[in-house]
């Protein structure tokens, strides 16, 4: 199964795509968590974005087009997170999962406002230190997800294929409402 999740930073994303990747046995490809190994394996790539990151702004489309063309390429299903962020990645994505017949069975989105969103990064940088859970960079990351992101969802929305999930709940009850899209998807596609 291919699963696009998409919401802004702090919806729940990344907890529900690592439960959603070990309950189908697909992988959880994260842009995110790929840029920040890369950092913290000091590459090239690491140290090109880590300033990127810290202020809480887009990498460049090309770096995350390229990134993701090869890690996508070598998987059958996978849960998607955090990617495509910008019309021009969303573009990008549809080409090559058509060049490789394989489109995407479903696109999540898991709604919150920016007042829950932004409590619950702040949570987050007393917690495990992030440097872009800090304040401006918090701001900074929630203004490119409704500037450049959001018309990505208009996008999918217009397409038909987006489920829309209320995320201001419990992991369970996301999760719960999760699963029973996914069953309609696993139906269908049988
Ligand atoms: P995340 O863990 O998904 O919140 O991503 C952390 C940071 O990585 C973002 O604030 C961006 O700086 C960068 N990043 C991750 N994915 C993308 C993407 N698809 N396009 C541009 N920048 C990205």
């Amino acid at each position: 199964m291919r699963i696009l999740l998409l919401g802004p930073q702090g919806s729940g994303k990344g907890t529900q795509a690592k439960r959603i990747a070990a309950s189908h046995g697909i992988p959880h490809v994260a842009t995110g968590e790929i840029l920040r190994s890369a950092i913290a394996a000091e590459t090239e790539l690491g140290r090109r974005v880590q300033p990127i990151l810290e202020r809480g702004d887009l990498v460049p489309d090309e770096l995350m087009v390229d990134l993701i063309r090869e890690r996508l390429q070598e998987e059958d299903g996978f849960v998607l997170d955090g990617f495509p962020r910008t019309l021009p990645q969303a573009d990008a994505l549809d080409a090559m999962l058509a060049e490789i017949g394989k489109p995407l069975d479903i696109v999540l989105l898991l709604q919150v406002g920016d007042d829950v969103a932004s409590s619950r990064l702040l949570g987050r940088a007393a917690e495990e230190g992030r440097k872009d859970d800090e304040p401006d960079a918090i701001a900074n990351r929630l203004r490119h997800y409704h500037e450049e992101t959001e018309p990505v969802v208009e996008r999918y929305r217009t397409e038909g294929t987006l489920v829309p999930i209320p995320g201001e709940r419990g992991i369970g009850e996301v999760a719960a409402d999760i699963d029973a899209a996914l069953t309609h998807v696993a139906v269908r596609s049988r």
